[in-house]
């Protein structure tokens, strides 16, 4: 890779990411000003759309379109955490697939991430690496931690358990916890640049600014529509986020996504978190709620960043102020949970994504041809490492090598209870709508009864 560094330029003001990640860019991409033709053509430059350009980019001719500027999407608004505990839920995977496969699943996601990461040369700031602490919030939720602990310990993984009387002092309120060692946070628009900049040195085209309006399967080849001229592919990726057109190929997957909306907010630097950093290796924390969750990150300049207790449906990125309700909320219950001064907001912001129902990555293929020799291919992941696993994962789909996770990441995979209620309701907006409020509603009671 170049150093990436020699290339930096100053973001024009109309880059729309998460303020606080906000940083200078590497590259700036053109827009499409002419017809082109490639192997795979990908629309949408989050996670999945730019972790599939930089694994087909080495073999293949691959274009990747993206509406806006890479980073807008739910990947850009992200908080960033890079959590395998949270990402791979080992005992639903055990429940559902079996222990070989969720041995299969962890110890994938772990190499892509190892992988892709190490390629990146992302700075201290840029990506954190330490531990998270997973606090019981409730002394009947204790049994949640033995369970995780327990499931951790035969995959190998080092946790520690604090029981009432040791928890770590700056933390109020928890029953106990649990400290995980291994896990990772990163700036997501930094993530993303820098998977861009190495997509495109390694021969990806990427295109900014480049909406793709519609598509088409005519005479062996897919063929985009974006602004006025068209890309011809043999495979085409959609990965177009939770604000993609509602195009009638995507109806079945998008069946299957519970649209999910929070608000994240980012203090003024503290002392304490920073000394948390540095001499504890502390870099998240979140509890054992199920809706109410609220989940810390302790940033390397010594701020917080707090999200979580997120609810149904869709909102377009946007900033808040102090003064927000949901905002001052978070605040409350950030200050409530540690033993320290909370610093004031500094930024704010609120933003969606889709959750595949059963809380797996979610792909979807469909052959087209006389011998299925192109293939359609719609993803979905439930957070940025699965986004990174499906990038190798498609990889191997348009290339035609068989990968052994794709019984699991399928759309035909066994479906849960949750995925196959949300496939049987119809699919009229408002009583979706309406069901995942219940959902959600009945979920928080549960939180609260426990
Ligand atoms: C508030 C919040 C906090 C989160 N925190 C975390 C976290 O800490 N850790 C974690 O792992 N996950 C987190 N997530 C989830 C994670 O951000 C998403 O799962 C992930 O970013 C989805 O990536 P994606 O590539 O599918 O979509 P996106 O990042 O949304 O990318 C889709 C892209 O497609 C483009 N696009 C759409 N339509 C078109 C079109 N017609 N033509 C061209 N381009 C198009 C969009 O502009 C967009 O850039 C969080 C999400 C939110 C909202």
């Amino acid at each position: 890779m170049k150093n990436p560094g020699s290339e930096l330029k100053q973001p024009s003001a109309s880059w729309k990411v998460a303020p606080y990640w906000r940083t200078a860019r590497l590259r700036e991409y053109p827009t499409l000003t002419e017809d082109k033709s490639c192997d795979v053509a990908i629309i949408g430059g989050g996670i999945i759309g730019l972790s599939a350009a930089l694994e087909i980019g080495k073999s293949q001719k691959v274009m990747l379109l993206e509406g806006g500027k890479i980073a807008e999407g739910s990947s850009g608004f992200s908080a960033g955490v890079i959590s395998l505990a949270t990402t791979a839920d080992l005992r639903i995977i055990e429940e559902h697939f079996g222990r070989d496969n969720a041995e299969l699943l962890y110890a994938r996601l772990s190499g892509a991430l190892d992988r892709t990461l190490s390629k990146l040369s992302l700075d201290e700031n840029a990506l954190q690496e330490g531990a998270s602490i997973y606090a019981a919030s409730k002394q009947s939720h204790l049994s949640i931690l033995s369970t995780e602990r327990e499931t951790r310990s035969r995959y190998g993984l080092t946790t520690k358990f604090h029981d009432k009387a040791n928890l770590p002092t700056w933390l109020k309120g928890f029953h106990g916890a649990l400290r995980l060692e291994g896990e990772r946070g990163v700036n997501p628009v930094k993530l993303l640049e820098a998977i861009a900049f190495l997509a495109n040195d390694q021969g990806a085209e990427i295109f900014e600014n480049s909406e793709v309006a519609n598509f088409e399967y005519k005479d062996g080849f897919f063929v985009l529509n974006a602004g006025e001229h068209i890309v011809k592919a043999r495979h085409l990726l959609v990965a177009t986020g939770v604000h993609g057109k509602k195009w009638p190929q995507l109806a079945s997957i998008n069946r299957l996504l519970v649209p999910v909306k929070g608000d994240i907010i980012v203090t003024e630097p503290s002392p304490e978190v920073a000394r948390l950093v540095k001499e504890e290796g502390t870099i998240a924390m979140w509890d054992t709620y199920q809706m109410l969750y609220v989940y810390t990150r302790y940033l390397p300049d010594g701020r917080i960043l707090s999200g979580g207790a997120d609810s149904p449906g869709l909102g377009r990125a946007m900033i808040k102020t102090a003064d927000d309700d949901g905002v001052k909320r978070l605040h409350a219950v950030v200050a409530a949970r540690h033993n320290f001064p909370i610093p004031p907001v500094a930024h704010a912001w609120q933003a969606s994504f889709s959750l595949p129902a059963d809380g797996l990555p979610l792909l979807k293929q469909i052959k087209y041809g006389t011998d299925g020799d192109n293939r359609l291919i719609v993803a979905s992941t439930d957070g940025l490492p699965s986004g990174i696993l499906l990038g190798e994962v498609i990889a191997d789909m348009v290339a035609d090598r068989d990968n052994e996770l794709l019984p699991i990441l399928c759309q035909n995979r066994k479906p849960s209870m949750e995925a196959r209620l949300l496939s049987w309701l119809p699919n009229l907006p408002s009583i979706r709508n309406l069901a995942l409020k219940l959902v959600f509603f009945g979920m928080k009671l549960k939180d609260i009864l426990s």
